[in-house]
């Protein structure tokens, strides 16, 4: 059931625990990740980033694969589809093509033309029925191209950006897009605990939540966190069932090469995946 994300992430605010947004780059991992959470009977949050979307062919072709998929596959659970780290022109074709939730990243920006961009896709996605999410200092690593610098977000900036109207707010809190260095110092539990005061009770997001260990995932979610992005983790899970498929020579036995065939193990791996990370955060018969 395709909704924005509103609704399911003040639930899981209020209950203390966290909904997975999974990054979608196919139609094998649309269905991995819709099947397993209706499996779980989870609400889920489909990502899709502005070159993912490029990838399957543009914006409108994702919502219409998803929308039918939805429909065919008789998904019961709440399901939205985002945009991830979307530009102003992002956001507005997203909107337009059928989305459900868009995030807006500004972060890149000066904070006051941030706070004015955002305070506009507010407006243009709340009447059409979408969530918003907005961004202030930019998470670290790298996402199609854009290298953040992983700052520690300002309490009272996001105070003035919850104040837009927005719905959830992604708040850089020491974490990073992509695999952790050995050296990564860790989230910043006190700049996240001034953010969730300063920000009164909207759901905050958690992204790069590959690598990030156990106990600071749930202690991140005790502080506010109902929404935590995960994407490398199902990249890799993939690439290396893949890998495993091909090295043991299974494309060339019988009907082996079948795309049907050979990409199944990625395609259960990433179900393997959704799986984990839902018990982790908490997020299972919460639909
Ligand atoms: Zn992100």
């Amino acid at each position: 059931m395709l909704v924005n994300a509103a609704e399911m992430l003040k639930k899981a605010r209020a209950g203390q625990y966290a909904i997975g947004q999974f990054n979608i780059n196919n139609l094998e991992w649309t269905k991995a990740v819709l099947l397993t959470a209706q499996e779980l009977k989870s609400p889920v949050i489909l990502g899709v980033s502005e070159g993912a979307g490029k990838y399957m062919g543009g914006f409108k072709t994702v919502a219409a694969m998803v929308a039918a998929m939805d429909e065919d596959l008789k998904i019961s659970v709440p399901v939205a589809l985002h945009l991830d780290h979307g530009s102003y022109d992002g956001c507005v074709a997203c909107i337009e093509a059928g989305f459900t939730s868009v995030m807006f990243d500004g972060s890149h920006d000066p904070f006051d033309v941030n706070l004015a961009k955002t305070r506009e896709i507010v407006a243009l996605a709340h009447k059409r029925g979408l969530s918003v999410e907005a961004e202030v200092g930019s998470i670290g690593g790298e996402e199609d191209g854009v290298i953040g610098a992983g700052e520690i977000a300002d309490a009272d900036e996001c105070r003035q950006l919850a104040e837009t109207g927005i719905d959830f707010l992604a708040a850089g809190i020491g974490n990073i897009h992509g695999v952790y260095p050995d050296n990564w110092k860790g989230l910043d539990f006190e700049a996240l605990e001034a953010i969730s005061k300063s920000t009164g009770g909207i759901p905050l997001v958690l992204h790069g939540g590959t690598g990030i260990p156990e106990d600071m995932i749930k202690k991140s979610i005790g502080l506010g966190v109902s929404k935590i992005n995960v994407n490398t983790e199902c990249q890799l899970v993939f690439a290396a069932a893949t890998r495993k498929y091909i090295e043991e020579g299974k494309d060339l036995q019988g009907k082996g090469f079948d795309p049907r065939k050979l990409l199944a193990p990625g395609t259960e791996a990433i179900k393997q995946t959704v799986r984990e990370k839902t018990a982790l955060f908490g997020g299972g018969n919460k639909a």
